[in-house]
């Protein structure tokens, strides 16, 4: 099972790129998960792109961070938890189908299931239940996400 360190990974945590829907239009998954890395890297300073995971609308889950290491995604939560990015607007608050096909949503879902087969996963959460945000732009009930 995977740990950070000495922590476990129990949790994973959802985030939206914030990105309005035109912004993917034109663009292949290769080329927005440079983008959002050059975001982190460049705009941020970080070593790597923040998120584990970043799942286009198409239903690719493309590679960020190992998840052998804390990701940067929250703020004082990033050990022991798992970063997933969403591209889509993520704002305002609504449900997920507003911000996300249907196929990225699917493979939120069959990327959790991949991983709670490595790690003791026990909590799907929002960037929102950690901090005063919309991100990833719906309530996340754990229970909903959990495979
Ligand atoms: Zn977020």
């Amino acid at each position: 099972m995977i740990h950070h360190g000495d922590m476990p990974v129990r949790e994973a945590i959802l985030h939206t790129s914030a990105t309005p829907f035109a912004w993917a239009e034109g663009k292949t998954n290769a080329a927005m998960l440079a983008e959002i890395r050059r975001w982190h890297v460049e705009d941020n300073g970080w070593r790597d792109i923040g998120y584990h995971r970043v799942v286009m609308p198409d239903g690719a889950v493309m590679i960020g961070r190992s998840i052998y290491e804390p990701g940067a995604h929250v703020a004082g939560r990033n050990t022991g938890t798992i970063g997933i990015c969403m591209v889509g607007p993520g704002s305002p608050i609504g449900k997920p189908e507003d911000h996300y096909t249907d196929a990225q949503l699917a493979a939120v879902r069959a990327y959790l299931a991949e991983l709670a087969k490595l790690t003791e996963l026990r909590v799907v959460s929002g960037h929102n239940d950690h901090a005063a945000r919309e991100c990833p732009g719906f309530r996340v009930r754990s229970a909903d996400w959990l495979p």
